[in-house]
């Protein structure tokens, strides 16, 4: 008997087995379509110019490497505020938005989910059917009940936004509800602006908690046009939650680099929320790391190196939407008779394929395609190299 005989395996991640599967797959042609990461032309992780400046002028005057303090580096906060709610915006003038650095969009939604639950630790979580697999995880863990509201109608290849609205419209007072900002992960469907009014309207109404999860600010329509949403909220009078990821729109996913927004009623409830928040960073790791928090600060806070990540964002939005041009049209052009025209209505990293587990599976065997059993592919990676090959792929299984 030792200390861990009685500890269970726990199940392997569905997406890092997928990336196992992948490594060690020898087909030549081996496409991983599994992943959410944005990927190149080239089939390359980019290293954004503007980090790459942004360090250069860091290493041109190198700093030692103190601890931070708890929320993080104050130039990073603001500029999250200022990105995420407007810098001339009345939130961010009179002082009633929270912010924190944190570890990642993760991190932002860890940090937030745990001040819930001291202070509504009966509240239940209502998440998308389907969402992010982590979002259920991290709020269960948290200690939350977790539920989900209705999103995606396979038949419709839509959202069901009836069973959406009515699921908030039966939600206790209270209950915090995740929606995704933007870009949904995975289904790669967003709500309408007018859809959102009146999820707006239903939060007010019934008093839930809204938690807006931004992972892919500047991937759908733009980094202002994707950021709106969190306007409408403020403009409801809403007080609410908001975990920003700067791991996709920075190409920085392995320096965790994210924060969590919380809207206030004035700047004396804002004080008071942010000590607690910190009070959670401090309980568990105690302060950020400096680096990528210092190039994401730099970046925003330099009008040139802002302008430059505003345009290599722009491509990459641009690529990711071609992409989908591309795989609509080889599809077609491979033989496939249904319209999948659909996949250039879905926004963001994914599309949601409408392939079945079957097919999923047949292209990860016999192809070397991955993809997730869900039909989730990751249209950010596919590229003018791939695109015939797995276009050519999917008319074969489907
Ligand atoms: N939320 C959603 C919807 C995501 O897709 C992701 C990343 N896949 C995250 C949060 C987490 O982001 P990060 O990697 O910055 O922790």
């Amino acid at each position: 008997m030792s200390l861990f005989s009685a500890v269970e395996m726990a199940p392997r991640d569905p997406i890092l087995g997928l990336n196992e599967q992948y490594a060690a797959d020898t087909n030549p042609k081996k496409v991983n379509l599994g992943v959410g990461v944005y990927y190149d032309d080239n089939g390359k992780l980019p290293l954004l110019a503007c980090v790459l400046q942004a360090e250069k002028h860091m290493m041109e005057a190198p700093t030692a490497r103190g601890y931070l303090p708890i929320d993080g580096i104050a130039a990073y906060d603001a500029a999250v505020k200022g990105l995420v709610f407007g810098s001339d915006s009345e939130p961010v003038e009179t002082g009633r938005v929270a912010t924190v650095q944190a570890l990642g969009g993760t991190g932002g939604l860890k940090i937030g989910a745990d001040f819930l639950h001291r202070i509504s630790p009966a509240a239940k979580v209502l998440i998308s059917d389907p969402s992010w697999e982590n979002h259920r995880a991290l709020f269960t863990n948290a200690g939350f009940t977790v539920e989900t509201y209705p999103y995606y109608d396979a038949a419709k290849r839509g959202i069901n936004f009836d069973g959406m609205l009515t699921a908030l419209h039966g939600a206790a007072p209270g209950t915090i509800v995740v929606l995704h900002a933007c870009c949904h992960n995975p289904t790669g469907y967003d709500i309408t602006p007018a859809q959102w009014d009146q999820v707006i309207a239903a939060v007010k109404e019934k008093n839930l908690v809204a938690f807006l999860d931004m992972a892919y600010q500047g991937f759908g329509h733009g980094i202002t046009e994707d950021g709106a949403v969190i306007g409408k909220f403020v403009a409801a009078g809403l007080d609410f939650f908001v975990s920003t990821s700067f791991s996709k729109s920075f190409s920085l996913y392995g320096e965790r680099v994210g924060a969590l927004s919380v809207l206030c009623k004035d700047k004396e409830e804002a004080s008071r929320v942010l000590s607690q928040l910190k009070i959670v960073i401090r309980t568990n790791y105690s302060n950020p790391p400096t680096h990528g928090g210092a190039v994401v600060a730099a970046v925003l806070g330099t009008p040139a190196l802002r302008a430059l990540w505003e345009k290599e964002l722009g491509e990459m939005r641009t690529r990711i939407k071609a992409m989908r041009q591309k795989l609509v049209d080889g599809l077609k052009a491979a033989g496939v008779k249904q319209d999948m025209s659909f996949i250039t209505q879905q926004i963001g990293m994914f599309s949601y394929s409408g392939l079945t587990k079957d097919q999923m599976v047949r292209l990860r065997n016999e192809f070397g395609v991955y993809g997730t059993d869900t039909g989730r592919m990751c249209v950010a990676a596919l590229n003018s190299k791939n695109i015939k090959y797995v276009c050519a792929s999917i008319a074969k299984v489907v």
